[in-house]
């Protein structure tokens, strides 16, 4: 199964959704009041096909990768880029 967006082969089985609840704890602590617009982001995303999440069982089709690379673009502030980059590093962007 590849990536819709980078057409790599998807080998970390975790969702976009199961990625944003860990993002979403992380934002709790970094500016709260964009964890709504967080999930909106996230939704966008989502998808009714691909492989199935090894945490919540939902088919996905987006990789890891890309999920953080979109997470990062959207949160635009150069010192929360740095801070996520820091919290999430094992979602390796190459
Ligand atoms: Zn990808
Ligand atoms: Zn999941």
């Amino acid at each position: 199964m590849e990536c819709k967006l980078c057409d790599e082969p998807i080998t970390n089985p975790l969702c976009q959704d199961c990625l944003k609840d860990a993002v979403a704890q992380w934002l709790q602590e970094h500016d709260p009041q964009r964890i709504s617009d967080l999930a909106h982001e996230t939704n966008c995303l989502r998808s009714d096909e691909g492989i199935m999440c090894v945490v919540c069982k939902h088919d996905f089709s987006i990789c890891t990768y890309c999920y953080a690379k979109h997470v990062f673009n959207w949160l635009k502030d150069g010192r929360l880029q740095v801070e996520f980059l820091h919290t999430f590093n094992f979602l390796t962007f190459s």
